[in-house]
């Protein structure tokens, strides 16, 4: 079934085609730093986030979203993960037509202008991301919040190859060395953990969620080459034809419901 962003087939609709969509631990939320559980543990067994350059990295407009598929060297494990490795299978970007908005989680109702999230799935007890992907330690995804300010030169790379994937279902590949760890922040000890789902169908709740407190950078230019991308077209009365942007590309907020958000620091009150 075909799903987007818009009134017509937008997240109120999955629910209807997509089961889990429906279920009690679904993503993303709103984190309300007052009611987190600051735990210890986390803090004794550190997240490793070992993530590896690439060379050809592939790039894609899949009509949702601009995704990365990277070839399997890069993974996570410790923290929330314990000593299972999870490894990165794609990351991706989720923005708004306007600075104003464009992260899918919020911080105490604060939206960012767009998140960056890198789609981990659980090697150590799966045999391929299929398997893992609807299974409840199956997936782990890194999510890093993005707000206006300096240009990033890594990401500089994604957008000089973006207009040869302007129209959906295109592919192309960064032909230079491509770091994903320059889209990390400096402070990456910083996080919350909560288990959640899968914000695009079919909304599996299999993914155990590590939100970065601290965001990184991308200028207004950079998320304007995420707006231009086209995810699909529709026709007018008048026989016209017309393309759509990839706008707001992001899941209404869920409720919390029994789940406990940890953080891996002291909250300060
Ligand atoms: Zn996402």
């Amino acid at each position: 079934m075909s799903w987007g962003y818009s009134e017509a087939d937008g997240p109120l609709h999955w629910v209807l085609y997509y089961e889990a969509a429906a279920g009690p631990h679904q993503s993303p939320i709103d984190i309300k730093t007052a009611t987190t559980e600051y735990d210890p543990q986390l803090g004794y067994h550190p997240l490793r986030i070992e993530h590896t350059r690439q060379y050809d990295l592939e790039v894609e407009n899949n009509g949702h979203s601009f995704q990365a598929d990277v070839d399997e060297s890069s993974t996570i494990s410790g923290g929330p993960l314990g000593d299972a490795k999870y490894h990165l299978k794609q990351f991706h970007f989720h923005w708004g037509s306007s600075d104003l908005k464009g992260s899918e989680h919020k911080v105490d109702g604060k939206q960012y202008s767009a998140e960056l999230h890198f789609v981990h799935w659980n090697a150590t007890k799966y045999s391929t991301f299929d398997d893992a992907a609807d299974k409840e330690d199956g997936l782990a995804v890194l999510g890093v919040f993005i707000k206006v300010g300096q240009a990033n030169e890594e990401f500089k790379k994604l957008t000089d190859v973006m207009h040869e994937v302007h129209n959906p279902h295109t592919t192309t590949h960064v032909k230079t060395m491509f770091d994903s760890r320059y889209l990390l922040p400096g402070n990456v000890d910083k996080y919350w953990t909560y288990p959640g789902s899968l914000t695009t169908p079919p909304c599996y709740e299999s993914v155990t969620w590590i939100l970065l407190e601290e965001a990184i950078c991308l200028s207004h230019t950079q998320l304007m080459h995420l707006r231009h991308l086209i995810g699909g077209y529709h026709g007018d009365s008048h026989g016209g034809y017309h393309e759509d942007n990839i706008l707001n590309n992001v899941r209404t907020i869920n409720p919390l419901g029994d789940r406990v958000v940890k953080a891996s620091f002291p909250t300060k009150t």
